[in-house]
């Protein structure tokens, strides 16, 4: 296959992967949500679907247009969808999506009966979908006989350490919970290539449910060199990444720092206590400490940052390392669990 360029919305990474972009650029997509058609010939794999976009359909099609031989003319462009973690900008685009891949069956028009695509990811416990979610209403909106379901479920469930053997290739799926609980990498050994969704970008850096959870998914997927080397990423956003480990490490060193930041910062003695307070105590809170880190940086900076440094206290919290004496959101006090 030449190599192809529509608008640079299309470009071929590999004999064996094809970057299609979501058509949603923006502040946090970048240039987009990166979506991949992964196979040799058809039947091929297709990572994501993006949010959605009408502008997405015709590109995905003209990536999918490859001239037909007389040995796939009856097999259909896409045997298997896997979506990466359950963010609208992922799975948005599943339903029309699953439109198009029926209409260019149809097209063929070769008599024979047409075999939706499976579709994959990686379970969630119900009560773990949070609630603005709008996976359910997708699910909802999915063309009647357009995907193959699972026994009980529209999708089948991705499991850590799967082998996702296609008719031309071989994908290896690796959980890595932090960004969401059902974030997967793929390992693509033709490529030494690791898919790795939005847990690594590649521009600028991620944002985390769980920072626990996070950095040792970061940690895993470092680990997994020994046994699966890779020298590449293809993050769900922004380009590919070179050199993949090392930015790994850049990403784990970041937090690192971040958190013994913080750490100095509740050593120290935290300023007076606000006049309107009703505790009087001199204590560290969220947001003292974000005032404290960020105070070099313009305050409409601080509530977004606020942000983050939730998550690490959640973290030390977890760790034993600080405790909550009290409070809500930005104003939860803490201290160094001196225990330790
Ligand atoms: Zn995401």
């Amino acid at each position: 296959m030449e190599t192809l360029e529509i608008l640079g919305s299309i470009t071929r990474l590999s004999p064996i992967v094809v970057r299609v972009l979501g058509q949603n650029p923006g502040k946090f997509t970048l240039q987009g949500t990166n979506t991949y058609i992964v196979g040799r010939q058809r039947p091929y794999v297709l990572v994501d679907t993006g949010e959605g976009k009408e502008e997405y359909v015709p590109i995905l099609e003209s990536a999918l247009k490859v001239p037909l031989s007389s040995e796939d003319s009856d097999i259909p462009d896409v045997s298997d969808i896997i979506i990466s973690h359950w963010h609208r900008d992922h799975v948005g685009g599943l339903p029309s999506v699953l439109a198009l891949l029926r209409r260019l069956w149809d097209e063929r028009k070769t008599g024979l009966p047409f075999t939706p695509p499976r579709l994959h990811k990686f379970p969630l416990p119900a009560n773990k979908l949070p609630e603005q979610s709008n996976l359910p209403s997708i699910i909802n909106s999915l063309p009647s006989k357009s995907f193959t379901p699972a026994s009980d479920s529209v999708f089948y469930d991705l499991q850590d350490g799967q082998e996702f053997t296609t008719s031309s290739t071989l994908l290896r799926v690796l959980h890595t919970p932090g960004h969401t609980r059902d974030s997967i990498c793929l390992y693509i050994p033709e490529d030494r290539a690791l898919y790795t969704a939005d847990t690594v970008l590649g521009q600028g850096t991620a944002v985390f449910e769980d920072l626990r959870l996070y950095i040792s998914s970061l940690r895993k997927m470092l680990d997994y060199q020994k046994y699966y080397s890779y020298d590449v990423l293809y993050p769900g956003h922004g380009p590919v990444v070179k050199e993949g480990a090392k930015l790994i490490d850049t990403y784990i060193q970041h937090r690192l720092e971040r958190e013994a930041q913080i750490l100095e910062v509740l050593q120290k003695a935290p300023p007076s206590p606000d006049v309107n307070e009703s505790s009087g105590s001199a204590r560290w809170s969220t947001w003292t400490i974000v005032s404290k880190i960020y105070q070099g940086y313009p305050e409409s900076l601080w509530t977004p940052a606020s942000h983050s440094i939730n998550l690490h206290m959640k973290k030390l919290e977890a760790d034993g390392i600080v405790k909550k004496l009290g409070g809500e959101g930005v104003n939860t006090k803490w201290a160094l669990n001196l225990k330790l």
